[in-house]
């Protein structure tokens, strides 16, 4: 313990003596809660900021795709499996809370394979998983499609916005609008994906990337692996969470991403439409689709009046720069999906800092 808080104490003084502005962003919706939660930035110089990115799963899942989810779940016979997060997200007119309480079927599950449970048992119901999150969740998702086609299941299927994290990461370091200096990358999604992807974008955007654990003294330690890295004036990407994230990732998750997915073209809030980052069911697995299935429309974006989620994700504004913050938007009443999400930057906010301070 006294080791432990000698080293905090030894990486907080040299990112303490740090003199120039500097903006790193905390990718992962995990990182958002625990950087707030343990208090690290009312540690940190004058002019030293950590910005919320893309990395919260609900949180990026644009309006329209919950629109069309809630369409989805009005039709008969459905019962429409998800995480828990997502059934308070509010869509354009309704929410899934709201589509439940007025008799749809919608029940929260922990894993997909329960909902593969739910099918079997109710073999009078289609029963459609939301398959929400990043490289992470979908592996599992796959897995549960192959075991839904081996069993010849016809009544399971799964509605998948799943996101890639890379492609978004692009976005934001080309994106001009968007200061930042370096990336804290997720130890979840990189435990799956490896390093390489954060190697590509550190080369070609000059901007190092550090994959990070969730400890305080994992962030700190990552803060200042990105901090040597700009004062040499390098730009790799670097693995701090070496406990949990190899070079090469998980072979096995990635080989059923690629076995049961592929790519597409994926509507992100805040970010809009990215070029293959999102997953659709491969060709062979097409009778699993609920979007196909069910034929549900694409539906457009319709931006909820007032909330400021899109520039909360992207790092241009803190949560206690939007004007609903704290006042029409609470966590008991949110208004947008930052509000809703456990590992949104609005919810870890209102709950740590709810008065503005340093941001
Ligand atoms: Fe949206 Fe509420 Fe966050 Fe404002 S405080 S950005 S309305 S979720």
């Amino acid at each position: 313990m006294s080791c432990d808080n000698t080293y905090i104490d030894y990486l907080l003084e040299e990112i303490q003596q740090e003199k120039q502005p500097v903006a790193f962003m905390e990718v992962c919706g995990t990182h958002t809660m625990a950087i707030a939660k343990s208090g690290i930035r009312n540690l940190l110089p004058v002019g030293f900021k950590l910005l919320s990115g893309p990395g919260c799963p609900v949180c990026v899942t644009s309006q329209g795709d919950i629109d069309a989810v809630i369409e989805l779940v009005r039709q008969p016979r459905i019962t429409l499996v998800t995480f828990g997060d997502m059934i308070r997200v509010p869509g354009t007119h309704s929410s899934l809370q709201e589509e439940r309480s007025r008799g749809a079927d919608i029940r929260i599950a922990y894993s997909p394979l329960d909902a593969l449970e739910i099918a079997r048992k109710n073999l009078d119901r289609e029963v459609v998983f939301l398959g929400i999150g990043f490289e992470t969740t979908a592996p599992a998702v796959g897995i549960t499609v192959e075991q839904a086609a081996a069993e010849h299941l016809s009544n399971f299927s799964v509605f998948s916005l799943h996101k890639l994290v890379p492609p978004a990461l692009e976005v934001i370091f080309s994106d001009p609008d968007i200061k930042v200096d370096g990336l804290i990358c997720p130890g979840h999604v990189s435990a799956v994906i490896g390093i390489e992807p954060y190697s590509i974008l550190a080369e070609k955007y000059h901007k190092p990337c550090v994959i990070t654990g969730f400890e305080t003294i994992d962030i700190l330690e990552g803060l200042v692996m990105l901090l040597r890295q700009l004062h040499c004036n390098r730009a790799v990407a670097e693995i701090q969470y070496r406990r949990v994230v190899r070079n090469e990732g998980n072979k096995v998750a990635k080989e059923t991403l690629k076995r049961v997915f592929k790519p597409i073209d994926a509507r992100w809030r805040g970010l809009g439409l990215i070029p293959a980052s999102g997953l659709e069911l491969q060709d062979e697995y097409q009778e699993f689709d609920a979007r196909s299935r069910f034929a549900i429309p694409y539906i457009e974006d319709i931006p909820i009046k007032g909330c400021a989620c899109g520039d909360v994700l992207t790092g241009k504004i803190t949560p206690h720069d939007c004007l609903l913050f704290g006042k029409a938007c609470t966590p008991l009443r949110p208004v947008g999906p930052c509000m809703v999400s456990h590992e949104g930057a609005c919810a870890a906010y209102y709950r740590y800092t709810p008065l503005k301070g340093r941001d």
